[in-house]
């Protein structure tokens, strides 16, 4: 029963177009959107500590998927503002 009551949950997604960034397969600029999603530990419905979000970006032309593994700088750069309140 436990388990129940203690588990992680995402929090409110934030998303974002990132203008200046082109996307690396199809070349598009202004085409890529970050998407971030706060996790929580909670505790009786309680958040008790954030994890690190999960974060990608979509190409919007293309539809590729870029995992936080293929991230390029101004990728990452534009997630970091979600990040941040
Ligand atoms: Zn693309």
């Amino acid at each position: 029963m436990f388990i129940l009551f203690f588990g992680t949950r995402p929090g409110k997604k934030k998303e974002a177009t990132l203008p200046g960034a082109a996307c690396p397969y199809c070349g598009q600029a202004g085409q890529l959107r970050a998407t971030l999603i706060p996790q929580f530990v909670h505790l009786f419905w309680i958040p008790v500590f954030r994890l690190r979000p999960t974060a990608y970006v979509e190409c919007g032309h293309c539809k590729k998927a870029y995992a936080e593994d293929d991230l390029t700088t101004e990728m990452r750069r534009g997630l970091d503002g979600l990040a941040s309140p």
